[in-house]
């Protein structure tokens, strides 16, 4: 086990494993953000014959999406069902992809300077020390590499809507998923990256209409936000 891992956070994962590729589970709105995000990437790195890893994968809805655009993809996480879950869906699906249970930290001691696109997304709000994995990500990636992570923002309006919301309002997420004190400013997110050597390229705000139940990017970064960066 990884220092830099919360076993709790991993077992709620692990314990919902089995509902990953479900649409109308818990993982509804990782199903439903996933075109948007995986456009937006695709658009800034194409990403057809990139060699790309990405990090706290879970059961590979992301990964899968990459590889399906003709990337080399590595997935990893530290819970073990997920991957389970995400080896078996590749089968299914006929995608080419690689899991491997590895933290980012060792995976960047293994493999450095290996990836043109790093990816690491609604993950880094779930363990103890995200500046190390942002430094992992640096360290995986080749120069001029594209990095994206998306996590959420940290303010009253994210508590109301992340937590409150989407766990207790619309119950779209199981209570306890997310832990308020763990939420990060985009000023933290793009410090954490300019200590790795990263620039900070874009960040942008990610927003769920609860009446229209539509996601759409955008400027407000209030709650759920991506940003990009690179390895110059
Ligand atoms: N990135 C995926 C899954 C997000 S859910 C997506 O956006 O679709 C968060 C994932 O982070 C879970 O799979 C959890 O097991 C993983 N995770 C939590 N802590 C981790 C750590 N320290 N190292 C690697 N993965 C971790």
């Amino acid at each position: 086990m990884s220092a830099n891992a919360d076993p709790i956070e991993l077992q709620k994962f692990s314990d919902l494993a089995a509902k990953w590729w479900d649409p109308t589970s818990e993982f509804k709105p990782l199903h439903e953000i996933n075109p948007l995000r995986l456009a937006w990437i695709d658009g800034i790195a194409p990403l057809a014959g990139k060699q790309v890893v990405d990090v706290g994968c879970g059961g590979g809805i992301l990964s899968e999406s990459m590889a399906a655009k003709g990337a080399n993809v590595l997935g990893i996480d530290l819970a073990e069902k997920p991957l389970k879950v995400a080896g078996l869906h590749k089968l299914e699906s006929g995608v080419m992809l690689d899991y491997e249970c590895i933290s980012a930290e060792d995976l960047a001691a293994r493999e450095p300077a290996s990836r043109d696109v790093v990816t690491c997304m609604e993950m880094l709000e779930h363990v103890p020390d995200p500046a190390a994995i942002v430094a992992a990500c640096a360290a995986l990636a080749k120069p001029g590499a594209h990095l994206f992570f998306s996590t959420i923002n940290r303010n009253a309006k994210a508590y109301a809507l992340a937590v409150i919301g989407a766990e207790y309002v619309l119950g779209m997420l199981p209570r306890g998923t997310h832990d308020y004190a763990k939420f990060i400013k985009p000023s933290e997110l793009t410090r954490f990256c300019r200590q790795a050597g990263l620039n900070v390229r874009e960040i942008r705000g990610m927003s769920y209409n609860p009446l229209t139940r539509v996601y759409s990017l955008g400027a407000d970064t209030d709650v759920n936000y991506l940003i990009h960066v690179t390895k110059d």
